[in-house]
């Protein structure tokens, strides 16, 4: 409970108008969550603050609402109490209730581990005495008011799960706290967008230590060495645990690994404690077995009581966890969150248990929260996968990176598999594997790679859904924080995987569907196009450039390559060596091709380009018989295909047909006369493959409408199809011009009237064009927002009069949906004089995907 006074003390807050509600049930930082009797708490993120949602809050039932400026909506019925800065309100409310209740507080901090370790300690310490305890996750240090919600007099202890994403937070959390006991379970190899070394970190949770009075208590984990070198940080008695290390108060020996958790013996001076057992999976948690039992024993409760507790441990949701799975498989679900750190102990896990079954599957999502460092994390996890699993599936652009580490370290290519779409990561489990009582899958990710929803589609039991993370609504982790990008663009995979699928059911089994990724996928990313083309029906890719096809088989992708464009003879060898399939259209290059292929003693495999209309690469109809009259004789040129491509098959039916017709009059002679047997043929574009049935041959290759945009006003996309591509920016200032002031270079635009405008960190050297034409419009809370002035290089202004609640850090959509409102590549095209091929293409590559 929550009692609105002891907030008004603790923070030297202002009541806004007459308080109602005076007691509350909760907290509640995220208004799409807001319940009745909650207490609606504004946060500011790096993008912004949450003044704006009050309004929704209330309309969700909260009766109390903790803000920083009046609400700019109706608050009558509510409490509404200003402060200068929520997060430390809740802070001092913290201190406040902590010391009305008087109890003894006992913090954990740590990189790993943190939340079994508060379990722990939180059972053993309830062995005698009321303890209070709350697994709430959340943004850091606001981690600790939420977890104080339900603290009440009867309660003796309290335990802290001190999370410190950022630094100084640890401070703040102390102050306010004032803890008697410090765990810290571990350093390790720390780093995220926050911290750049190890050593930081470690000085950030040393803090906690640091702080301790005489009379407390500060429990080490003696197998770190950060966290070991810290012991003469503090005045209080110090308490070690540890493992591989002699010297530590406490010590797990002889630990061995079983199916159905961790046997250790617990030795502490000369007494000893054999044949122990606990149903956690990692032995990892045996350090968060010792800390609790360390406490216990400080606070009178026999380590004998104290193991009688542990034993009956469950691990949480999400770590750890062993779930039924398909095919009498065993899942163990680490679904709830990933580092380098828990994922190296996830795997070291795995090491250690590997030799009871057949095979072990590690399913990995991207890690996030790791800025600059996450391609060194997820590269270095790769390393350790390649010596521990047999197979490995990742998710997403980043895991693509470990996937690519453990190939780099030698694993079999045949059991790694690169998925970007959800579906394709469990799709290449179910489909690719049988999966038997001797396998075991140990699943990880971080929060937005969802990976728990893999780990549902391959239970056994699908009620053990209630087992995992995120799924229902008691999952209520508060992300606040986003990465501070200024302008990115989304990929919706899932979208990308479903137009793949429908356009392979348009084409049926016996045409195969090139999925043409050149320009990076029309500014898709081609590694992540390709991959999801292909694990949804694609069989052959199309490029514009030796180069393009090079990136895509460094990426591991071995599927046949088509470059579609000129290939110089010198850079046929490579095409050769890396098994990709060239473009052939005229005889000069053929022969020097011949040449190459005979010097190589391999054949260069081309796919020969006819010009039927389009007039650009290939021989005319009338020069074609000749070509090949000359091709019969060049032994090292492989002709797999033969094809051509549509000028107008998005408009002009009658041409298309004629093209189409005098395709296949060429194809007839040269087939019948020199009996070349094509095994591809191929014609169709987008456009072509929706709207003329009749030119698919045995293969189509398509762009446009596997990223769901319209091949044109003609031929649009069969409903069902989603646009793929959205890019996104923020708002970084408001401001309201008065009449007559002028807005950007040129002084293009100047206010009639008084005019409440939004300054976007976004411009020209980003794609945002600037001229002849530009935008038009852009979506600010799901309306329509028009831009003013002229677009400068890395910003740009726009008109948010009409809406009022557009503030700082409020996401802008320049392409894609927001709420119902829409703007598409088509739309902007029309507005720029393009197509929408030039839209996509048209974000520029600084902007991260
Ligand atoms: C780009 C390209 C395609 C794909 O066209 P879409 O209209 O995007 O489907 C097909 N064939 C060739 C030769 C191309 O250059």
């Amino acid at each position: 409970m929550i009692s609105l006074y002891d907030l008004f003390d603790a923070s030297s807050g202002q009541l806004y108008g007459a308080p109602v509600a005076q007691i509350f049930e909760d907290f509640c930082i995220d208004a799409d969550k807001a319940a009745p009797n909650q207490m609606f708490v504004v946060t500011r993120t790096r993008r912004g603050d949450t003044h704006q949602y009050i309004r929704q809050a209330i309309r969700r039932g909260v009766t109390g609402v903790l803000c920083e400026r009046p609400p700019d909506c109706e608050t009558d019925g509510i409490s509404v109490l200003m402060v200068q800065d929520c997060a430390a309100a809740l802070m001092a409310w913290s201190h406040f209730v902590l010391g009305k209740y008087g109890v003894k507080v006992i913090g954990v901090a740590g990189s790993a581990g943190k939340s079994i370790s508060a379990t722990a300690i939180a059972r053993v310490l309830q062995t005698r005495y009321p303890t209070h305890f709350n697994l709430r996750t959340g943004a850091g240090m606001l981690s600790v008011p939420l977890a104080l919600t339900r603290l009440n007099a009867s309660h003796r202890f309290v335990v802290l799960r001190l999370s410190t994403p950022q630094p100084g937070e640890m401070a703040a959390m102390i102050e306010a706290i004032q803890p008697e006991v410090g765990v810290l379970m571990n350093v390790g190899s720390h780093y995220t967008d926050w911290f750049d070394t190890s050593e930081q970190f470690a000085e950030e949770i040393g803090l906690l230590i640091n702080y301790l009075s005489p009379s407390g208590l500060a429990v080490l984990n003696y197998d770190d060495d950060l966290v070991r070198a810290m012991s003469d940080k503090t005045r209080a008695e110090v308490k070690t645990f540890g493992m591989s290390s002699f010297g530590a108060d406490m010590t797990a020996l002889n630990v061995t690994v079983d199916p159905d958790g961790t046997r250790f013996d617990l030795r502490m001076g000369s007494e000893r404690h054999v044949d122990q057992h606990i149903p956690l999976f990692g032995p990892y948690h045996l350090n968060s077995v010792m800390a609790a039992l360390s406490i216990g024993l400080h606070y009178g409760i026999p380590i004998e009581t104290g193991l009688s507790v542990l034993k009956q441990l469950r691990p949480l949701a999400g770590r750890m966890n062993l779930l039924a799975g398909k095919g009498g498989s065993s899942l163990v679900d680490d679904t709830y969150g990933a580092n380098p750190q828990s994922t190296l102990a996830a795997l070291d896990w795995l090491q250690a248990i590997k030799d009871r079954y057949r095979r072990v599957f590690f399913i990995f999502g991207d890690m996030q929260f790791l800025g600059p460092k996450s391609k060194i994390g997820h590269r270095h996890v790769g390393q350790h996968v390649a010596e521990v699993v047999d197979v490995l599936i990742t998710r997403g652009t980043e895991a693509a990176i470990t996937a690519r580490a453990a190939l780099d370290h030698g694993m079999d290519p045949s059991h790694v598999h690169v998925t970007y779409a959800t579906q394709d990561t469990i799709a290449a489990l179910v489909n690719g594997y049988d999966l038997t009582a001797s396998d075991l899958v140990l699943l990880k990710g971080g929060p937005d790679s969802r990976m728990e929803q893999v780990t549902q589609a391959l239970l056994h039991d699908p009620d053990d859904q209630n087992q995992l993370v995120r799924t229902h609504l008691v999952w209520d982790a508060i992300t606040i924080d986003q990465p501070s990008r200024l302008s990115w663009v989304e990929i919706d995979t899932e979208a990308l995987a479903s137009n793949v699928r429908m356009l392979k059911s348009v084409v049926g089994d016996d045409v195969t569907l090139m999925a043409v990724v050149k320009s990076d996928a029309y500014g898709h990313g081609a590694a992540v196009a390709a991959r999801t083309a292909l694990l949804n029906g694609a069989g052959y890719l199309g490029v514009s450039s030796l180069q393009e096809a090079l990136e895509l088989r460094e990426n591991g992708i071995t599927a046949p390559i088509l470059v579609m464009n000129y290939t110089p003879p010198y850079m046929a060898r490579q095409a050769i060596q890396h098994n990709i399939t060239l473009t052939l259209y005229d005889l000069a290059i053929a022969r020097d091709y011949d040449r190459i292929g005979r010097e190589r003693g391999a054949p260069i495999r081309v796919h020969v380009k006819l010009d039927t209309g389009m007039g650009r690469m290939g021989p005319l109809p009338e020069d074609t018989m000749e070509l090949f009259r000359h091709l019969i004789g060049m032994q090292h040129i492989a002709i797999e295909g033969i094809f051509t491509h549509f000028a107008a098959a998005d408009e002009d039916p009658n041409f298309t047909n004629e093209q189409l017709a005098v395709f296949r009059n060429v194809l007839h002679p040269i087939q019948a006369t020199t009996g070349f047997k094509f095994k591809y043929i191929h014609a169709a574009n987008s456009a072509a493959t929706l709207a003329y049935p009749r030119s698919h041959f045995n293969m189509v290759r398509t762009g446009l409408a596997m990223y769901g945009l319209h091949p044109s006003e003609q031929v649009r996309l069969p409903d069902g199809f989603r646009p793929v591509m959205t890019w996104k920016t923020v708002i970084a200032q408001t401001k309201t011009l008065p009449a007559g002031h002028t807005v950007g270079y040129g002084r293009t635009y100047t206010t009639s009237d008084s005019e409440r405008i939004a300054i976007l960190p976004v411009g020209y050297a980003d794609g945002f064009r600037r001229a002849p034409n530009n935008w038009g419009e852009v979506l600010v809370r799901g309306q329509r927002a028009p831009l003013i002035g002229r677009v400068s290089m890395e910003k740009s202004a726009i008109r948010i009069d009409h809406i009022p609640d557009a503030s700082v850090g409020d996401e802008v959509v320049l392409l894609g949906t927001q709420g119902r409102e829409t703007i598409t590549a088509e739309e902007i095209a029309a507005r720029l004089g393009t197509i929408n091929y030039e839209i996509a293409c048209t974000i520029l590559p600084r902007v991260p995907r």
